[in-house]
């Protein structure tokens, strides 16, 4: 247990209702769980519960109950540490969607949410991406084009190294995992999918068909993360039946959207997301999420021009890129920041343009630059400070290598 103490009144119903198998195929309750390597008595290492040692059902009776029970003892798992806070948690979630399970037995309580992280099958390289998570960069090196050093689209220089990474993502194409999760769905109400990319993933596809199949998608929230590059009719059509949350990634509109998502094409998926839309209930949202980075941050007007005029919705809450550091909305000079700031505002996303300044420039005054410096290469150990002529650098390299046009940047340093 940690020393502070703003853990919530009651236990988490996470541990009851949830499990969540990240990219490596590791369980944790929920998506703000910290999994901590596992020690015996004796001090050594015991491999993380994962789809490969532990079935859900074992995960859920030898695992998370007994973490329930501990929490109403009030012994709260140190893992659970980003919820012991006086700000809004993780916890809130759980408590909003199933607060009613709390009059049930805990050993009776069925599995409501999954949510699903499918390793690193991908079909595209994405500026702010890695090999890690999206198998496509190890194409596209092999096509030629340059690849940041370091943290972003580091590749590590051996094939067996790259297949030791793949096979610990590749949990989704294991047939006894499948049929483990397809066995133990008759209690979700909530199903959330991310990749790579989750709409080209075999596993989802036979995920969505069974709960069709049993007559309960209409009952069930699919939430769902693409790139938005599949929306054929097979696919559209398995969605259709289920309660939806779409949110698409896209960064910017057009060309920018091509090049920092190399190598798709806004062109398809601009139809894709109206095709999605036309599938969409009163109920179901769309969303367009964008990564907000040095390459599209002042290009944003345009993007959120093209949402007004189709009638889309940028999500409230900008997914605002940290790492790779010279990526960072903070690398940028203050005036300039500023000056694209205010052009938001008087296009009346007053709302972004807040969020932004709160999250960036009011904290410790560009805190995050000061992270940025002396962080930015940790495979080759350099500390050397990151500026915002090495961001313009790097960037010219990763747009000039797949020949597209800085201007589409908008950053005022190429216009
Ligand atoms: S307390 Fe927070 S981190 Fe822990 S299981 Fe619940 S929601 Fe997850």
């Amino acid at each position: 247990m940690t020393k502070e103490n703003n853990w919530p009144s009651k236990p988490c119903l996470a541990p009851l209702t949830s499990v969540n198998i990240m990219p490596n195929g590791q369980y944790r309750p929920c998506c703000w769980f910290w999994n901590k390597p596992r020690k015996d008595a004796d001090g050594n290492d015991l491999p993380n519960h994962s789809v490969r040692n532990t079935t859900l059902d074992q995960y859920r009776n030898e695992v998370l109950k007994p973490m329930y029970k501990d929490m109403e003892q009030g012994n709260w798992p140190e893992s659970c540490f980003k919820c012991n806070t006086k700000a809004r948690s993780r916890w809130d979630y759980y408590e909003r969607l199933y607060s009613d399970v709390r009059t049930e037995l805990s050993d009776n309580v069925g599995l409501r949410t999954l949510d699903l992280r499918f390793g690193n099958l991908c079909n595209a390289s994405c500026i702010t991406c890695n090999f890690t998570n999206s198998s496509y960069f190890d194409k596209v090196q092999k096509q030629g084009y340059w690849m940041m050093e370091g943290e972003n689209a580091h590749i590590p220089d051996n094939e067996a190294r790259k297949e030791q990474i793949s096979a610990t993502m590749n949990w989704y194409e294991d047939p006894s995992v499948e049929a483990d999760i397809i066995n133990k769905l008759q209690d979700i109400d909530h199903l959330y999918v991310t990749g790579g990319e989750p709409t080209i993933n075999p596993m989802l596809h036979k995920i969505l068909q069974h709960l069709i199949d049993d007559n309960r998608a209409s009952k069930i929230t699919l939430e769902m993360n693409t790139n938005g590059t599949n929306m054929n009719g097979k696919f559209a059509s398995l969605i259709k039946p289920f309660r939806k949350i779409v949110m698409f990634s896209v960064d910017g509109y057009g060309e920018l959207n091509d090049v920092m998502r190399f190598p798709t094409k806004f062109s398809a998926i601009e139809k894709n997301i109206a095709k999605c839309k036309e599938q969409m209930g009163h109920e179901d949202r769309l969303l367009i999420t964008p990564t907000v980075n040095i390459h599209n941050f002042f290009a944003l007007t345009k993007l959120y021009n093209w949402c007004n005029k189709n009638g889309y919705r940028v999500a409230d809450r900008l997914n605002i890129l940290s790492q790779p550091h010279w990526q960072n909305i903070a690398q940028i000079p203050k005036s300039q920041f500023d000056e694209q700031l205010t052009k938001l505002e008087q296009q009346g996303q007053v709302k972004a343009a807040q969020e932004m300044r709160i999250r960036i420039q009011n904290k410790s005054a560009f805190a995050a630059k000061e992270s940025a410096n002396n962080k930015w290469n940790h495979n080759r150990q350099e500390h050397k400070e990151v500026t915002w002529q090495d961001s313009l650098d790097l960037t010219r390299k990763w747009f000039e290598s797949r020949g597209y046009d800085l201007k589409l940047t908008n950053i005022p340093d190429f216009l």
